[in-house]
């Protein structure tokens, strides 16, 4: 890496993936300032936050909350911004040239577009930016020349596998899942699962609308799209397949069968720190892989019967234009749903697959067409939910 830091925003920096950044960031200071964090309203850890990485300016989506951080939290000198624009305006500093971008669903758009507008690079764990807007987002980063370096674990295990490989096109990528929680659970039961139950995911620690997702396997879904705008397959050479360990983060295949896959314990501070490094590598403490201990590593199909929302996953992407922007709507909305108990987890795909059944697909859409497509089919699912 060159000696002069980086300057970063952290958009969404009190979430999960945010605090794993942050927590990388304090072990490379000599590499990184902090120059903008963000949150949506859990004031207390950004003041926190603020106290012990002294960024130049905040943001805070609720302004009521922004204003009490005004009054009782910030340092002199801080600026203190709020609501969307507070977003899209922060990005473009000039004192800003990496964007984390660890916001949740829908909201990560609008500031990803802005970003590499004005040139800045982003390392990105909001895959549903992606999903929503791939076609978009890819030609913007190659009109603009930045990089979009993936976070989430799987595509950071097929860029690194791709390293050194510029003149050998993959032949097949194959995204590893652990299952989620109801990997057991037979499909009868699926009406009956608490959020709790949902939650409780056996191998990562996230937030909780990827913890949903991941329990419907709409995760893997959104991951097989992600991974078709970051590397430029179609979706029958993405397989997915269950490997409940989490050790091999996914799997590139070439051309003479030969296979590359990565491998680490599941802790997404590896992921962020490589997308924060690319292509250098850093030292990070943490445990390292005992393969005698681990003994076996196993893998199965993914049932698409039983985890509906996989295959519609797949089923939008090849229906290709608007259509994975109203899949991720429906999801969002349906998942929201779940977790304020107004639907059951089986009404999950259910809502999805409606949704998607009276969308109308909208081929090589502008962004503004992608958008109204993510709000005309949040206000229909919103109609199916219960009176
Ligand atoms: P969290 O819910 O933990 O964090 C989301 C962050 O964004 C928080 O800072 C939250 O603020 C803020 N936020 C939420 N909604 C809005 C909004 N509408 N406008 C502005 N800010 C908002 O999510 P995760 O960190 O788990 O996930 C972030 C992204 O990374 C998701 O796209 C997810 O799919 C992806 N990802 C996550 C992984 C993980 O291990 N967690 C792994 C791979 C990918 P507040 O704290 O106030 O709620
Ligand atoms: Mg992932």
């Amino acid at each position: 890496m060159s000696n002069a830091p980086r300057h970063i925003a952290i958009l969404g920096s009190t979430g999960s993936i945010g605090r794993n950044t942050l927590d990388v960031l304090r072990n490379l200071p000599e590499h990184f300032r902090v120059s903008v964090l963000t949150t949506n309203s859990n004031i207390d850890l950004l003041a926190e936050q603020v106290k012990e990485f002294h960024p130049r300016a905040v943001v805070i989506l609720d302004a009521e909350k922004a204003e009490s951080f005004r009054k009782n939290h910030a340092p002199r000198g801080l600026l203190v911004l709020s609501g969307k624009e507070g977003l899209t305006d922060v990005v473009r500093r000039s004192d800003v040239s990496l964007v984390v971008n660890a916001l949740v669903g829908f909201a990560g758009l609008r500031p990803t577009v802005e970003a590499i507008r004005h040139k800045k690079d982003v390392a990105i764990a909001n895959k549903e930016t992606l999903v929503i807007a791939g076609e978009f987002i890819t030609a913007l980063v190659r009109e603009h020349g930045v990089r979009l370096i993936p976070i989430d674990s799987e595509h950071s295990a097929i860029l690194q596998c791709l390293l050194g490989e510029q003149d050998n096109p993959p032949a097949r990528l194959i995204l590893t899942a652990s299952g989620g929680p109801f990997l057991q659970t037979p499909l009868e039961r699926f009406g009956k699962v608490s959020v709790d139950e949902a939650l409780n995911h056996p191998k990562w620690k996230m937030g909780n609308k990827i913890t949903i997702d991941s329990a419907t396997l709409m995760n893997k879904g959104l991951e097989v799209i992600e991974a078709h705008w970051l590397f430029g397959l179609p979706a029958e050479r993405i397989e997915v397949v269950i490997h409940p360990q989490s050790i091999i983060h996914s799997m590139v295949e070439f051309m003479d069968g030969s296979l590359k896959a990565q491998l680490g314990l599941p802790d997404m501070k590896i992921p962020i720190q490589y997308a924060l490094t690319y292509p250098a590598r850093m030292p990070l403490n943490g445990g390292r892989i005992d393969f005698p201990q681990l003994q076996s590593m196993t893998f199965f199909e993914p049932d698409r019967k039983k985890f509906r929302c996989l295959q519609l996953a797949y089923d939008a992407l090849a229906v290709g234009g608007t259509a994975p922007a109203a899949l991720n709507a429906a999801n969002e909305v349906a998942v929201e749903g779940f977790l304020a108990k107004q639907i059951g987890f089986d009404q999950i795909p259910l809502f999805i697959e409606k949704a998607l059944e009276v969308h109308r697909v909208v081929q090589s859409p502008t962004l503004e067409q992608t958008i109204t497509a993510d709000h005309e089919t949040r206000a229909f699912t919103r109609t199916l939910f219960p009176a």
